[in-house]
């Protein structure tokens, strides 16, 4: 990738405005203020010269933890163990502190030059102008038709996100016998919010043999909420017009169908990376994660922007988003300094069972990627694996794991296995061994 060009003073200066268009020209514009962006823009602010610029689309900085309102936030990047809000609001505090600037109600709409971005915002269009900018746009969870569930189009069908806006943050109701689709951390999440708002959790489904999430959390959860965890399950078909009345489920291994009553169905995982912007930038796409393709100093292709959080693993926790967003800061740095990055890459690939591995592109003349790990997500429950390198054919690393890769989580490899690549010798891929 090749170096900046050397600044030059942008017209107009900062927020000045030019016809209807107010333009900003910040040193670097993060674009979602979520946990890796405000954790980006925290350690960018006191070392950048110029301003660090977050732009967030809804009406409050946070992100995702804003409208999660339960403990398990904070646990790597803060040393605590703390709500959604409570998380999001010292994110805010602390990216304030440092420095950043934090425009809210600000979503970015398109590209006008390389790091030239567009934003609308209530009191019009804003043009920013930086010489770097953070894509840090999260992911999100698949709705219905993304789903193809056939059936009726009825009210009381949610995502978890939905659910969680409306529950948290607008103080909605919901039904009172629900579905959960999905057995991962976030739909034990889902229940929690359910069970807020008065709602039973009547079954939960997953198309996998066992329960996706942790049994630390499965286990209790199940006594918790009295509910059911119906494995090789799925729903076939949503019934209820306008209001939900029963969804049918279905036993994958059977084919045997059943109807079970529910007034709410809450569709959880699957998720979607928010990647329009980098897909409007031309900017290639894993076909893996679907977000854009990075290196481990997170690096995009396109020279200057960069990339943080679940854009890039969907979905791993806000603490992990964070140390992204953190781990960015040193590119960027060398990005706005003029040192370009190591010319020799090499290319990851999963092998099956892994779906796909973050980051993709590999330069060893990098600094290791953020806590020293490979992320990978995996289709299937392995509880100690071998995992295995090839490179050109050959066998390279080995190295056996003491912890499970399992479905609906991100399965994390030390990344001091890439020590055993050769830059010239082609891809790498990971796998595992019986
Ligand atoms: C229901 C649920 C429960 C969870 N529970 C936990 C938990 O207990 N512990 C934990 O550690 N993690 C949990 N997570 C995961 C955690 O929330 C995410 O890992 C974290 O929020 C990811 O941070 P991020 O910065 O990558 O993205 P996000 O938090 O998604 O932030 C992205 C931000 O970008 C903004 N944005 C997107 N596009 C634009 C645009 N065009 N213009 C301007 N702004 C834009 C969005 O509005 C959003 O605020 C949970 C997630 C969910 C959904």
């Amino acid at each position: 990738m090749t170096a900046p060009t050397p600044l030059t003073p942008l017209t107009p200066p900062v927020g000045v405005t030019s016809g209807d268009v107010t333009v900003l020209t910040p040193a670097v514009v993060v674009i979602g203020a979520g946990p890796s962006g405000l954790s980006a823009a925290r350690a960018l602010a006191p070392k950048v010269d110029g301003d660090v610029l977050v732009l967030e689309r809804e009406s409050a900085a946070g992100g995702i933890p804003r409208h999660s309102d339960h403990p398990g936030y904070g646990i790597r990047d803060m040393r605590r163990f703390m709500s959604g809000p409570a998380y999001a609001r010292r994110l805010v505090r602390q990216a304030e502190a440092a420095g950043a600037k934090i425009l809210t109600n600000a979503t970015v709409t398109n590209w006008a030059g390389e790091r030239v971005i567009e934003a609308t915002t209530p009191e019009g269009r804003v043009r920013v102008e930086a010489r770097a900018v953070i894509l840090a746009t999260g992911a999100r969870e698949r709705p219905r038709p993304a789903r193809l569930i056939p059936g009726d189009r009825a009210h009381g069908v949610y995502t978890t996100g939905h659910l969680q806006n409306l529950v948290h943050l607008r103080h909605g109701k919901v039904g009172r016998r629900a579905v959960v689709v999905g057995a991962e951390l976030v739909s034990w999440s889902a229940a929690l919010t359910l069970r807020e708002a008065g709602c039973r959790t009547v079954l939960m489904t997953t198309e996998y043999p066992r329960p996706d999430s942790y049994s630390l959390f499965s286990v209790p959860g199940r006594i918790l909420f009295r509910t059911r965890v119906a494995t090789r399950t799925r729903v076939t078909k949503v019934i209820g017009r306008p209001q939900l009345r029963a969804v049918e489920i279905e036993d994958l291994d059977t084919g045997r169908r059943r109807i079970v009553e529910c007034d709410t169905l809450v569709l959880t995982g699957d998720w979607i990376p928010d990647h329009e912007l980098a897909r409007a930038a031309g900017i290639t796409l894993d076909p893996g994660t679907n977000g854009p393709l990075v290196d481990n100093a997170l690096r995009t292709e396109r020279p200057g922007v960069f990339a943080v959080g679940n854009l890039l693993h969907p979905v791993d926790t806000a603490d992990i988003a964070a140390i992204d967003g953190a781990h960015v800061a040193r590119s960027v740095i060398d990005w706005l300094a003029g040192r370009s990055a190591p010319a020799e890459q090499v290319r990851l690939f999963a092998d099956a069972p892994f779906r796909w591995v973050a980051p993709k592109i590999f330069r060893p003349g990098d600094p290791a990627p953020a806590r020293h790990r490979l992320l990978l997500w995996s289709d299937r429950y392995i509880p100690f694996p071998r995992i295995v390198l090839r490179q050109g054919g050959r066998v390279i690393a080995r190295r056996r794991l003491w912890w499970p890769a399992a479905p609906g989580r991100v399965f994390r490899i030390p990344s001091g296995i890439l020590r055993a690549v050769s830059p010239e010798a082609g891809p790498v891929h990971i796998g595992v061994e019986a």
